[in-house]
């Protein structure tokens, strides 16, 4: 048995509550155990609290972790992200700078298509090879699970193989990826003309042969005028549901269609993006408990000012998420403390609540509330020291990676110190 102290710690910030996802003044209180310790136990947490007291019930053969008086995090669990992809979009983010926008971009054959086209052209190798250097950047930005999307492949093939890399890089790397299956991400080039023929697709061919190989846990959809419409969303979600699948959905990111309101009728586990949600649809969230995923910095890399109405959210009891998104056309960031500090600025959400959001409630979304998200006994031993002594300063100081070393399961897998 390997037993380990973490001491000294300024702050430990367990986030120790009600076994669910925190909503309202919850979301605000962080179990926060100053000049604490957490004494860990063949990767997990065996007890947490003052450090004078975790010294004293080490047994004699305990490795120390001294955190020197700075700041523990649980590991920030980032509920939705798009990482499998070859190449990037470096040329429209240019683009984009000299005055063409995301919409003009799609429709010259650039956006996702353009990922699609190099992600299908690629070997396994190369997508697996990025989506590795992907995890390690996670990793450093103090994030240990993430949810991991397909959706640059669009036809039955080229998905598989999407989330079969998902499935063999988990093995390669200490970052827990979640698997969601996104085939209804777009209309591929090949079925522009007839884009009922690729629903049918995705309903008869994609979804039964992703769910007869175990491969994804989600299916999710892009619901948005001009790709898929609530009919069509309503169709392949349901579709998905028989298929035992959970459901995750893009909703009212560029035009409000009424996607939060389906997201709540078909039960979805979380709706995400929300822009464009108004009262209605914080309403129906609410009523169908579902939980919002908010991506503030696709927001910012598009260059738009609209963010969704997070403190609405909040007063209306919605269990609210914050993510990165990540994903090369609207959201090239991993960072999580990037994710902290747009949220406080922009959305007007307090340190505390961006806390919350990007750990415990994403751990409850992602169907593992009980092994991750707080720093609690009997629960994993992920989590982050920051060169901060304060959980404050992580939103605040913005453009520097505070992450000083990064543990899952016990184990450091990542030292910037
Ligand atoms: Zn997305």
């Amino acid at each position: 048995m390997k037993t380990l102290a973490v001491l000294n710690v300024s702050q430990l910030v367990t986030l120790a509550g009600p076994k669910r996802p925190r909503v309202g003044p919850e979301l605000a209180e962080l179990g926060v155990i100053h000049a604490g310790g957490m004494l860990l136990r063949d990767g997990v947490i065996a007890a947490t609290g003052s450090s004078d007291a975790i010294e004293k019930q080490a047994p004699g053969d305990t490795a120390v972790i001294d955190a020197g008086g700075r700041l523990v995090l649980p590991g920030f669990v980032d509920a939705h992200t798009q990482p499998l992809f070859a190449g990037d979009r470096v040329d429209e983010f240019e683009l984009r700078a000299r005055g063409a926008s995301y919409e003009e971009i799609a429709a010259s054959g650039g956006g996702i298509r353009a990922t699609v086209r190099k992600t299908r052209a690629a070997s396994p190798e190369e997508p697996a090879e990025q989506a590795l250097k992907h995890a390690g950047w996670f990793l450093r930005c103090g994030t240990t699970t993430i949810e991991a999307k397909s959706g640059y492949g669009l036809s039955l093939k080229d998905e598989m193989k999407m989330l079969r890399v998902i499935r063999a890089i988990s093995a390669r790397t200490p970052l827990e990826l979640v698997p969601t299956f996104l085939g209804a991400h777009a209309i591929p080039e090949e079925w522009g003309d007839s884009p009922a023929r690729y629903v049918r697709e995705v309903i008869n061919s994609m979804l039964p042969a992703v769910a007869a190989e175990g491969l994804a846990e989600y299916s999710d959809i892009f619901c948005e005028r001009g790709y898929f419409n609530i009919e069509t969303s309503r169709e392949v979600m349901s579709a998905a549901k028989r298929q035992g699948l959970r459901l995750r959905m893009h909703v009212d990111q560029l035009t409000n269609s009424g996607g939060a309101v389906l997201a709540a009728e078909l039960g979805a586990v979380t709706a995400d993006h929300l822009e464009q949600t108004e009262g209605d649809g914080i309403t129906a969230l609410k009523h169908g408990n579902v939980q919002p995923v908010l991506l503030p910095s696709s927001v910012y890399a598009l260059g738009k000012t609209r963010y969704p109405r997070a403190r609405d959210m909040i007063d209306a009891g919605l269990a609210v998420i914050l993510a990165t998104d990540f994903n090369p056309g609207s959201s090239p960031t991993p960072s999580i403390p990037m994710i902290l500090s747009l949220a406080t600025t922009q959305m007007k959400m307090t340190p505390a609540e961006g806390v919350t959001a990007t750990t415990i409630n994403a751990a409850y979304s992602l169907g593992r509330g009980e092994r991750i998200g707080s720093l609690e006994v009997g629960k994993l031993a992920n989590f982050s020291i920051f060169d901060c002594e304060d959980y404050r300063e992580v939103a605040y100081y913005f453009g520097i990676p505070q992450t000083r070393a990064v543990y899952v399961r016990g184990e450091e897998v990542f030292s910037g110190g």
